[in-house]
């Protein structure tokens, strides 16, 4: 209960929840949809990534370890070598290498995120918990939570709802705002795009909205995936009288260098992002079912 690996603190986020807030990115998550755009924060494990664009072979991770060769210009990263112990990266001029995931204490994140507690106090804003899914580690985000909200700081959750009840009713009386992401209505849509069917995430929203939670949805709009759920995802939604706004969220390309980075395919080969018109069609159609959508 007392650690827990994330990946980055984001400061200064101001979309993540009202105000200026700070978030953390838990790593690790439930599902793994194949569009992530935080590819580095789906494995429970730490990861190296290698970003080739910044490389300039100058080969001194070379002479550290025995998982880079650095011949004729060309470097190799022989993943299965690694034992994640980060040296390289510390050593690495370029940032060309990144060791993702570093285990805190409750603690110690705790006085990391108070650091920008004046920000929160003049904004209206806080601290928001996001990963990869945070509630995969239940225990320590609600400690960090209480802690959070005994120090008078607006706290929020964003979670892709495939977590467990238990890890709801922990977390719940310490949680103000969740964001809450809506990929699919359709089970076999939704299976198709990260892994996982998606009847645990409509249960939960519906448990959160009658324990009278504020929610605000997000939806990720992915082109050939799940622009034809719109309709459906706004019938439901229009049902949850907790539901205080909803964000369409444009599915991009920027992260795809990351795949490469860390040993991973990127499965989503030339898919474009969506245009404006789709977007703002997307927002119409939930708009019909009277629900207010911002962006
Ligand atoms: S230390 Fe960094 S820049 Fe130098 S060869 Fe290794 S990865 Fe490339
Ligand atoms: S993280 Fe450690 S074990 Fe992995 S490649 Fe770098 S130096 Fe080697």
């Amino acid at each position: 209960v007392e650690t827990a690996w994330i990946t980055d603190l984001k400061r200064f986020a101001v979309h993540d929840g009202p105000g200026i807030r700070t978030t953390v990115f838990f790593k690790g998550c439930s599902l793994a949809c194949r569009w992530c755009h935080n590819p580095e924060n789906i494995s429970f494990s730490r990861e190296l990534a290698y970003f080739s664009h910044k490389c300039r072979h100058c080969g001194l991770c070379a002479t550290l370890c025995q998982a880079h060769t650095v011949e004729e210009g060309q470097h190799r990263f022989d993943r299965r070598l690694c034992v994640q112990c980060g040296r390289c990266a510390e050593a690495c001029p370029a940032e060309a290498l990144r060791l993702y995931g570093r285990e805190v204490t409750v603690d110690g994140l705790f006085d990391e995120v108070m650091e920008d507690a004046p920000f929160y106090a003049q904004s209206s804003g806080g601290v928001t918990l996001s990963g990869g899914e945070c509630l995969c580690q239940p225990d320590f985000c609600a400690a960090l939570l209480k802690k959070l909200k005994e120090a008078g700081v607006h706290t929020a959750v964003d979670t892709c709802g495939q977590v467990s009840r238990r890890a709801l009713e922990e977390t719940a009386a310490f949680t103000d705002l969740y964001l809450y992401d809506i990929k699919a209505f359709s089970e076999e849509v939704h299976h198709r795009a990260t892994g996982h069917g998606n009847r645990q995430i409509l249960e939960n929203l519906r448990y959160l909205d009658a324990l009278g939670k504020a929610i605000e949805i997000r939806i990720p709009l992915v082109p050939g995936y799940n622009e034809d759920q719109l309709p459906e995802i706004g019938a439901l939604l229009s049902q949850l009288p907790r539901v205080t706004c909803v964000r369409v969220l444009a599915y991009h390309r920027y992260a795809a260098y990351k795949y490469p980075a860390l040993g991973r395919e990127n499965l989503m080969g030339e898919t474009p992002a969506p245009t404006e018109e789709q977007l703002s069609s997307a927002r119409q159609t939930l708009e019909r079912f009277g629900l207010r959508v911002e962006e």
